[in-house]
């Protein structure tokens, strides 16, 4: 693939970020750019109206080795820090639902196994993910903890050979459909740790979340355990108390601001082309000094999000990435991913709140990476923790 079609493809690339990319991330992102146009676009807007699980387009995703989020493991599609983050940036460009779900199944719960995971965890369930052939889930906010989820109160204690798991799960991704739920408890001791709990495990309960207005086409479940039984192999030996499950949530953050940066993307391709062609006054939007300064204003954004991911990626590759600056990371670029689609809505007009149009969907679904994986209070809380040496959350 030529340069200058990688920059056509990231279709606001002024500062050449795509001329830091090598074979491997050119590769990935064509990929996925080819999967979203040619088979996500065409019918996503339908399974998000109806608020359903386009499974297929899911295992599909597998199939093209798109889910990996780079962890390094046999049979999982090898990708670099940038390509990782280039293919949740696309994928949310396409689609919100589609990068939450892989957000769930690579970022969250293959990484918490990959992380803390025996050998025998990893080898079965690892290459399943990867491929989309098992679906997995991570249960860590319940119905009472969400931002202090520290304090949660699932808990966990052992029975002979088993652990005996009771407690609540909230807005649980996959958590209705998955072949393995890492469920964070508190164990005897006090500490949490992660327990794999598998589909048909009796006690286990399910009910997704309706009246969702957000990421419509990925379901999340409330979810009940009831003296769930689980072999005392199925404990995540490395996960030894909180501060572990933060790992993973640190590494999920980088990739809500690719994410971010995706939806910001598709809104502002949308407002350009909208306003090249609509004509009001006589003259095309484009030709008015007010509407380029709104697309000005949404370009620069994207560029300042655009450089963010890039030094994301960066600092990843050389295993430098500070949980600050994932933080500082997401809180940027959801909050100007909220900006631009918002702005891209209105310069769409009264088009601009049509399905079809695709702008309020992305509008709707950025709402979601605000919220999940810390929302932007929280984020400020963490930054804002590490600048004065004071935590401020309580
Ligand atoms: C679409 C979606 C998918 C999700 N997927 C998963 C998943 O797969 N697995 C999983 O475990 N969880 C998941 N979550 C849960 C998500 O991580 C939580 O929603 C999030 O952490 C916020 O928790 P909460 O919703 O309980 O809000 P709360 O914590 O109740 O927050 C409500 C408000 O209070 C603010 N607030 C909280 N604490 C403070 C404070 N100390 N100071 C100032 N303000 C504060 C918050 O910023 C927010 O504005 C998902 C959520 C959504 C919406």
């Amino acid at each position: 693939m030529l340069l200058t079609d990688v920059s056509a493809a990231l279709g606001t690339d002024f500062v050449s970020i795509a001329a830091e990319f090598g074979e491997q991330e050119r590769d990935y992102l064509a990929r996925t750019r080819a999967y979203v146009d040619d088979e996500v676009l065409p019918v996503i807007n339908d399974f998000w109206e109806r608020a359903e699980f386009p499974l297929d387009l899911v295992r599909r995703m597998g199939e093209l080795g798109l889910v990996s989020d780079g962890i390094d493991y046999p049979g999982v599609p090898a990708m670099s820090p940038a390509s990782a983050g280039l293919v949740a940036m696309e994928l949310s460009r396409g689609d919100g639902s589609l990068a939450t779900f892989a957000g769930v199944q690579a970022g969250l719960t293959m990484r918490s196994i990959d992380h803390f995971g025996s050998e025998e965890q990893k080898a079965r369930w690892l290459p399943a993910l990867a491929r989309c052939e098992a679906l997995g889930a991570f249960a860590l906010t319940e119905p009472d903890h969400g931002s202090d989820s520290l304090l949660l109160e699932t808990t966990a204690r052992l029975d002979g050979d088993e652990y005996v798991l009771d407690g609540a799960k909230r807005w649980i991704g996959n958590g209705s459909v998955a072949d393995v739920v890492v469920v964070w408890a508190r164990g005897e001791d006090g500490k949490v740790g992660g327990y794999l709990v598998e589909k048909g495990t009796p006690g286990y309960e399910a009910t997704v979340i309706t009246g969702k207005l957000s990421v419509r086409a990925v379901w999340q479940a409330d979810i009940v355990l009831t003296d769930v039984r689980v072999p005392v192999a199925n404990k995540l030996p490395g996960a030894r108390n909180f501060k572990d499950t933060g790992k993973v949530l640190a590494g999920t953050r980088s990739q809500c601001a690719f994410s971010a940066l995706g939806h910001a993307v598709a809104a502002y391709d949308a407002a350009l082309s909208y306003a090249s062609d609509r004509k009001q006054f006589g003259k095309r939007l484009v030709e008015f000094q007010i509407v380029q300064a709104k697309l000005v204003g949404m370009l620069q954004e994207v560029v300042g999000m655009q450089l963010y991911c890039m030094r994301l990626a960066q600092l990843n590759s050389r295993g430098a990435l500070d949980d600050t600056v994932a933080s500082l990371a997401k809180l940027n670029n959801t909050s100007k991913a909220r900006q631009v689609c918002l702005q891209a809505r209105d310069l769409l007009g009264g088009n601009g709140i049509l399905l079809e149009n695709h702008v309020m969907r992305h509008l709707a679904d950025v709402e979601a990476i605000h919220t999940y994986e810390g929302t932007e209070t929280i984020q400020t809380l963490l930054v804002g923790r590490d600048i004065t040496g004071v935590g401020a959350f309580v």
